[in-house]
């Protein structure tokens, strides 16, 4: 139908209305949530690929909503961001995930790593590291156990205050890695000059390892990078054992994926660990 009388905007703004309006539900739902006890934090394994050990998880956050159900992070991540919340939010889930890592310590006699997420946002909150360096003591854990996971994304603005805020994170012995390694940044430099310790390998790449050479040669040329500039490196996506024997052989140093387990909630994760 090209005209049926209306113009563009008419026609588009039930829409829009529509859109607006379902954003402020999820934003006045999201602010409630955080007291109302609704994020849980889920686990994913992530597995010494030359010992076969698990050395840490990375924690996912969830959103338990009585209204929606679970909802996931990228339905609800970005909102989060745009207003802010993330910073309550963000603070919460480092909070939970120190927390969760000594209770497993506890019960498994086994000392594990944790990882968690940080958006721009968060990072870019002029108290951040100030607590997380609060969040540590408070919790008793060693800052070398927890590991902030950080896009190249957020390398692109304003990278000198960027620098800073890693430069203050690394002096307080946390690890750092670049998530999603190879989908945003093009230029490889700032591999050099920031104090990053890991780089994860994103699960695109990982997904096609075994199929075209081109790709295989890909991420066997990360590797080698991360390692000539002393980079941990870890391939996130491994749904195969297949994948994961290719990515071990290439001297990848850890793996995660649904090959070895999807993220679980906390209890189940202890189960996991438990059985293995
Ligand atoms: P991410 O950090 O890249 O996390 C990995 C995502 O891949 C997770 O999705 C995970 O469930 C999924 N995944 C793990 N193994 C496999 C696999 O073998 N195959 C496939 N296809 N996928 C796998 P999830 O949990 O939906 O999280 C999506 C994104 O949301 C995360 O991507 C991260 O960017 C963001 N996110 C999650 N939790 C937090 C958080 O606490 N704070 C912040 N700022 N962002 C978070
Ligand atoms: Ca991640
Ligand atoms: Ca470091
Ligand atoms: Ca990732």
């Amino acid at each position: 139908a090209k005209h049926n009388g209306k113009s563009s905007w008419e026609r588009f703004a039930p829409q829009m209305k529509e859109l607006s309006h379902e954003r402020l539900q999820m934003e006045s739902r999201m602010r409630r949530a955080l007291e109302l006890d609704e994020f849980e934090l889920w686990y994913q394994p992530i597995i010494d690929a030359a010992t076969g050990r698990v050395t840490g998880a990375e924690a996912l956050l969830r959103w338990n909503s009585p209204v929606m159900g679970l909802v996931m992070p990228d339905r609800f991540i970005p909102l989060a961001e745009e207003t802010g919340m993330i910073i309550p939010i963000g603070r919460w889930v480092i909070e939970q995930a120190c927390a969760a890592a000594k209770r497993w310590e506890e019960a498994t006699g086994t000392a594990l790593n944790i990882a968690v997420n940080v958006s721009p946002r968060q990072f870019r909150d002029p108290e951040f590291v100030s607590s997380v360096q609060q969040i540590l003591t408070a919790c008793d854990m060693p800052a070398d156990r927890v590991e902030l996971e950080i896009t190249e994304r957020l390398l692109l603005d304003s990278s000198i205050e960027a620098a800073t805020i890693l430069q203050e994170l690394d002096a307080t012995g946390i690890r750092l890695s670049v998530d999603d390694f190879g989908t945003g940044f093009s230029a490889l430099s700032y591999l050099k000059s920031y104090p990053f310790d890991t780089l994860k390998i994103d699960k695109s790449f990982v997904a096609d390892v075994l199929g075209a050479d081109d790709n295989s040669a890909l991420v066997r040329a990360i590797i080698n990078m991360a390692h000539s500039l002393s980079l941990t490196v870890v391939a996130e996506g491994v749904e195969e054992a297949a994948q994961a024997t290719f990515l071990s052989a290439h001297g990848c140093d850890f793996l995660q994926g649904y090959h070895y387990s999807r993220p679980i909630p906390d209890a189940d994760f202890l189960a996991w660990l438990r059985i293995r």
